[in-house]
């Protein structure tokens, strides 16, 4: 026996087949794990291994089984022929059952003969079947996940450290280019405003994902530019994952171009069907449901602005007669006639004229004082004189003709848009009240003081029963309470001084409208009357070169208008004529 006890005790411990042999390749040591392999292969219990020839064993064992399984022979005989110390290798054997067992194989010199040939080899055979397994399944599991991913109809793409790693060919197909094209490339090269020289995009994808990633959003939408140039949107879902190691973040893309593309002709349809409900469809101005929205996103903006705002509410004089003599289609043709005009009259952007209701028109004036909504109630007033449309029922004028209630305010968030509309709506009857075919406004002065501190007021008995030179000194009250509050509450210089000038444009124009009238009418004292004109205007142009040389006091502005245009001239020297003019009505 060439091993001793011990020896044999351990080698029949070891759970490798171990064969030792002479040179000529006869076996003269077998362990047990040997012997219990050939039993499971068909050989007795009681077989003899000792003086077997291990090559015709091996021969006669490995006859059908692969050349694998020849190079482990090979390998014993080249140590035996002294042509190397040892070999390894991998080796497997076709089982009675048909199935393989893989062995791993190796061979080594272990006694020399005195000339230094090889004298004993062994041989030993370690069963690796299982590894050899698990190998396989794991081989074949990633070549599946392989076919999955590179063969996915989905786009997947691969990142490491923000660098494209991989991606399949759907996503190479989505991109129109080659995979090449972007591997070794961050995603910035996608967006739809890369700058090849390496300047910044607007938009970090790194940022990007780190904040959906954060936000706990895996999935989001994504605006990028294929390779060709063309813009697409994708829906991003993505995945941290381990690759050979390291975190590698998994992309996977969802084409959405065509769902954006529509989203975006229902969006238009949507604004198209949006526009046509806010516009009536009679008249094609805004509708009472764009008035009000517009009114409320405009009230909201004057309280922060603290501008003014103005509203015009006008309402169709006798239109029910109109309509009950001239029927329906010719009252429908005339409140499109008179849309057509309130809509050319309100021109400034922002400015919006609507049909509130029925024959009821209004018009909002965003940061427009009393007096640019006056000019323009009076422009759409007249406009309608001008349209000319017969109207032989209206107990007022032979054509159509409307009445008008104007307000200006500033806004305050104690109050509401509605609030607006219902004191226009109160001017508007007062203007109804008052005979029709005319315009009512707020005081605006003493809507703002609130107190009656100095201001003019105006009393219907100080009407000299002209239309015309009543409505300008109303205005002249209006304006004098304007230049009174501005200096009152120091307005600055460029804004009194628009007001005076207003002022004096407006006295110079009603001086030179009464001379007229009072000539038409034969007023004999005209030319005396003239002269007070005269002073007057001296006077004003006195003040207004104080005021700009800055010698003014609000005493002197508030005697000259209340006392001496207003008490004097108004209410004494006017009044002599006020039996002319009545008469010649
Ligand atoms: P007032 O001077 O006091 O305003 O009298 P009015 O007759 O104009 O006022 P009223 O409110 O009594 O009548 C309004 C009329 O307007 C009733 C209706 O015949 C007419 N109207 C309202 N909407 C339309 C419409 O869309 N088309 C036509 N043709 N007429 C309308
Ligand atoms: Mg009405
Ligand atoms: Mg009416």
């Amino acid at each position: 026996m060439i091993f001793q006890s011990i020896h044999t005790v351990i080698l029949d411990s070891i759970d490798d087949h171990i064969a030792v042999i002479d040179p000529l390749g006869t076996i003269v040591y077998v362990n047990n794990a040997w012997k219990n392999f050939s039993v499971e292969n068909g050989l007795g219990l009681d077989y003899d291994w000792m003086g077997k020839n291990y090559f015709e064993h091996c021969d006669s064992s490995t006859a059908g089984s692969d050349e694998l399984t020849a190079r482990a022979a090979h390998g014993i005989r080249e140590v035996l022929a002294g042509r190397c110390d040892s070999f390894v290798c991998e080796y497997r054997i076709k089982r009675n059952d048909g199935r393989y067992t893989w062995f791993l194989g190796r061979g080594m010199v272990i006694e020399r003969s005195d000339d230094g040939s090889p004298y004993r080899i062994i041989g030993t055979h370690t069963d690796i079947s299982e590894r050899k397994q698990t190998e396989d399944l794991l081989r074949r599991s990633e070549e599946k996940h392989r076919i999955l991913f590179m063969d996915s109809p989905d786009a997947y793409l691969i990142l490491i450290d923000g660098i494209f790693v991989d991606c399949n060919k759907a996503a190479a197909v989505m991109l129109h280019g080659e995979r090449s094209m972007i591997l070794g490339y961050p995603p910035e090269i996608l967006s739809p405003d890369f700058q090849p020289d390496g300047r910044k995009s607007s938009e970090s994808a790194e940022e990007r994902i780190t904040e959906a990633l954060q936000a706990g959003n895996n999935t989001f939408e994504w605006l990028h530019r294929r390779l060709d140039g063309e813009n697409f949107y994708v829906e991003v879902s993505l995945a941290a994952i381990e690759l050979d190691g390291k975190q590698a973040l998994f992309v996977a893309w969802r084409e959405i171009t065509g769902r954006k593309k529509v989203e975006a002709e229902l969006k238009e349809t949507h604004h198209k069907l949006e526009t046509l409900s806010m516009t009536d469809g009679l008249t094609c101005i805004s509708n009472r449901r764009r008035f009000d929205q517009v009114l409320t996103q405009e009230y909201g903006r004057h309280i922060r602005s603290g501008k003014e705002l103005s509203l015009i509410l006008l309402d169709i004089d006798y239109f029910k007669r109109f309509n009950d003599h001239y029927g329906h289609v010719s009252g429908d043709k005339c409140l499109q006639q008179i849309a057509g005009v309130i809509g050319k009259s309100v021109a400034r952007l922002g400015d919006l004229a609507a049909r509130y209701g029925g024959e009821e028109f209004a018009c909002i004036l965003p940061d427009t004082d009393q007096h640019g909504a006056l000019l323009i109630a009076e422009r759409i007033r007249q406009g309608i004189i001008n349209l000319a449309i017969p109207h032989e029922w209206s107990d007022i004028a032979d054509c159509v003709t409307a009445s008008l209630g104007v307000i200006t305010l500033t806004c305050h968030k104690e109050e509401s848009a509605s609030e607006i509309v219902a004191r226009a709506d109160e001017l508007l009857y007062k203007a109804k009240d008052l005979g029709r075919n005319r315009i009512e406004y707020n005081d605006v002065y003493s809507d703002q003081l609130d107190v009656t501190l100095v201001r003019l007021v105006w009393q219907e008995s100080f009407a000299l029963g002209n239309e015309l030179i009543d409505d300008q000194h109303k205005t002249l009250f209006l304006n004098s309470n304007k230049l009174l509050h501005a200096i009152i509450e120091s307005g600055t210089k460029d804004e009194i001084s628009k007001i005076i000038s207003h002022l004096l444009d407006d006295i110079a124009k009603h001086f030179i409208d009464e001379e007229k009238i009072l000539e038409s009418v034969g007023y004999p004292l005209l030319i005396q009357h003239a002269i007070e004109h005269k002073k007057l205007k001296k006077r004003a142009l006195e003040l207004a070169e104080d005021f700009n040389s800055n010698e003014i006091h609000v005493g002197d502005i508030f005697e000259f208008l209340a006392y001496e245009v207003i008490k004097k001239h108004m209410l004494e020297y006017d009044r002599e004529y006020s039996a002319y003019i009545s008469a010649a009505v």
